[in-house]
């Protein structure tokens, strides 16, 4: 499968021993959400979380899904910080840029230490 970002092909990676496609070229990530919400609740050890994501000249223009070649819909996922996503509607996977993989995870673990500190320490 080709990039819808660059054109590069798509190579089947692990992913927090999930099973996702990504781009060698752009590092664009193509899943689909049950993938995708089983990689959010996992807690990415590797994650800096002062690291910013700053992606420089990042395109948000339609993108053509991989898989069927429709324009891709925008759509806004996750419940503490939502990110406007790109997603096929005919065969329900998500594309995902460089950088945004994380920022979801981040974004959830975030969101899961705020509901822990609201219960109080026990
Ligand atoms: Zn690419
Ligand atoms: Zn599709």
């Amino acid at each position: 499968m080709q990039c819808p970002s660059c054109r590069g092909q798509l190579e089947t990676i692990k992913y927090e021993r999930v099973e996702i496609l990504q781009c060698p070229l752009c590092s664009g990530t193509l899943l689909d959400e049950p993938s995708l919400n089983k990689i959010e609740k996992t807690r990415g050890r590797f994650i800096s979380r002062n690291q910013s994501h700053t992606v420089t000249g990042h395109y948000d223009g339609p993108r053509t899904c991989p898989s069927c070649d429709i324009t891709m819909e925008k759509v806004k996922y996750g419940k503490y910080s939502p990110k406007t996503i790109d997603r096929c509607p005919q065969c329900d996977v998500i594309w995902l840029d460089k950088g945004e993989l994380e920022d979801i995870q981040v974004a959830y673990e975030m969101f899961d230490e705020n509901t822990n500190k609201t219960k109080g320490p026990q």
